[in-house]
């Protein structure tokens, strides 16, 4: 009898750490699936409010309406933390471009950001130029002014991309993620730079030297999309004024309507085409800001649990995809663990990153400043690093959770395996050991905090960083299941009796520099 009550009490001892709370997945499941406004709120996002540059008019303008929708939602200690110098705010406010010689052709395209202007519509001849080498720059010194350049190389279609869609993850695919157990060998260093070389900053000050007009560029290969981000150097100068004011206007092309001007020009007929952009660039140097909001915890409030995403977007499109869709799993993740009215131990806090997309500034800025990160001795372990117990962050497009990445944290298997448990019938069954990257989770990765992302099948929108990111291509059953298991995952990780595990040993060729 008493070895049988031992061996129970271990079994209830080993059920009860990461068991699953079935009655408030349950509400959570009925709120999210029956009552979802996961897409009222991202095409709210996208159709209203659009794309949302950081730092720009348009941000500051969705930012204030996060703070009514978490306000709406029911949300605590809403802030907007402003954090380091991110220059002068940048925004388009019109654009156009037609071929008009030899033949008429509305383009489609758009200012690459913290470009100028241009005077008023200018009528252009198109030039090609084939620069690589320093040598190359004098074939066309004293011959490019008052031009419009074609300045990269033409842009290969990728039509298999097209030809097979993107399809879910098979099971075989899933079960090759999860069979690997060994991290990533690091990155070797970079091979050294040919000196010969002209850099795209090189050749725009030369462009610029020589007094030609507009640039045009294209480089995505994807059909009918524009990719263009920002000027080159604007990251360096901090997104300047005077680098913006100064710097020529570049625009960006579909790799069809660029390389048919190329085609012309390489017959030797004349391209002339049409162009008008208007752009605002801020008075004053600001700060860029995230947007934060909480559930406040009972008996372990000051511990802190987070979801996030990032709010920041290119300026083409609204990015319904990358990242308005994780933005609104996340808002509707909260809005479901309100709805339900949950009672956390501890303290849930969302927060909506911008920066990102210029390299993880907000996140990154946000752990330092609040829980710090023990591998950087300039910034040093805060406060809040001891209280802290994890991230959970989506950046992989609109697709549904197939399983979660442990980045290489071992320690939190069980948990997350318990926790997948009510999803089977989603599919969402696979957990991956290895880490990934490349978005808002990594900060608090490098400062040993343990922050994570979901498997996600690469389904829906149209690629990140294009002009066609917007609602129509987001599937809105995948997002509504994100919302949930992501509302799960929060309140199991604020309702334990400890923080969730930390990986042993900080790496430390992982740190921040
Ligand atoms: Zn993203």
């Amino acid at each position: 009898m008493k070895k049988i009550l031992i061996c129970l009490s271990a079994f209830l001892i080993g059920q009860e750490k990461y068991d699953v709370d079935w009655e408030t997945v349950a509400k959570i499941r009925e709120e999210g699936f029956q009552r979802s406004e996961i897409s009222n709120t991202l095409s709210y996002m996208t159709d209203v409010l659009g794309a949302r540059l950081t730092n720009s008019e348009d941000m500051r303008r969705a930012q204030d309406w996060a703070v009514k929708e978490m306000k709406r939602i029911g949300l605590t200690n809403i802030e907007i933390e402003p954090f380091m110098d991110y220059g002068y705010s940048w925004d388009n406010q019109y654009f156009s471009i037609h071929m008009i010689e030899p033949d008429y052709q509305t383009m489609v395209g758009y200012p690459i950001a913290h470009t100028p202007g241009i005077n008023g519509r200018q009528k252009l001849t198109v030039v090609r130029t084939q620069i690589k080498t320093k040598a190359d720059l004098e074939k066309y010194r004293g011959k490019l002014r008052g031009k419009a350049i074609l300045a990269t190389p033409p842009p290969k279609i990728d039509q298999e991309r097209y030809r097979n869609g993107t399809p879910r993850y098979t099971d075989e695919q899933l079960k090759e993620i999860s069979e690997k157990p060994f991290p990533k060998a690091p990155r070797g260093p970079r091979p050294p730079v040919n000196p010969d070389l002209v850099s795209s900053e090189e050749r725009n000050t030369f462009f610029k030297n020589e007094g030609v007009s507009v640039i045009l560029e294209s480089k995505s290969g994807w059909i009918a999309a524009v990719r263009g981000f920002a000027r080159p150097g604007a990251k360096k100068d901090k997104w300047d004024r005077k680098g913006t004011v100064e710097h020529l206007p570049i625009v960006a092309i579909t790799p069809e309507h660029y390389n048919r001007m190329i085609r012309i020009v390489d017959r030797d007929i004349q391209v002339k085409i049409e162009v008008e952009i208007k752009t605002k660039i801020g008075k004053n140097r600001r700060k860029a800001r995230n947007v934060l909001g909480e559930i406040v915890g009972s008996d372990k409030k000051d511990e802190i649990v987070m979801l996030g995403a990032h709010f920041d977007t290119w300026h083409a499109s609204p990015n319904a995809s990358d990242n308005t869709s994780g933005v609104a799993v996340m808002l509707e993740a909260m809005r479901i663990l309100k709805a339900v009215n949950i009672q956390p131990r501890r303290t849930i806090r969302i927060a909506l990153w911008s920066g990102e997309e210029q390299g993880l500034h907000g996140s990154r800025e946000y752990v330092n400043k609040h829980f710090g990160n023990p591998n950087d001795p300039e910034v040093g372990q805060k406060d809040g690093y001891e209280n802290f117990s994890a991230y959970f962050n989506q950046d992989y497009g609109p697709g549904q959770y197939r399983g979660i990445y442990l980045q290489d944290n071992e320690h939190v298997r069980k948990a997350f395996t318990s926790w997948m448990k009510p999803f089977d019938d989603l599919g969402m069954t696979t957990i991956g050991s290895q880490s990934v990257g490349s978005t808002d989770h990594i900060p608090f990765d490098r400062a040993g905090l343990p922050a994570f992302q979901f498997l996600q099948d690469r389904v829906g929108g149209t690629g990140g960083h294009t002009n066609l990111d917007f609602y129509d291509t987001i599937p809105i059953e995948d997002i509504k299941k994100n919302a949930v298991i992501v509302a799960s995952f929060i309140y199991h990780t604020a309702m334990l009796d400890e923080p969730l595990p930390r990986k042993l040993k900080l790496n430390v060729n992982r740190r921040i520099k």
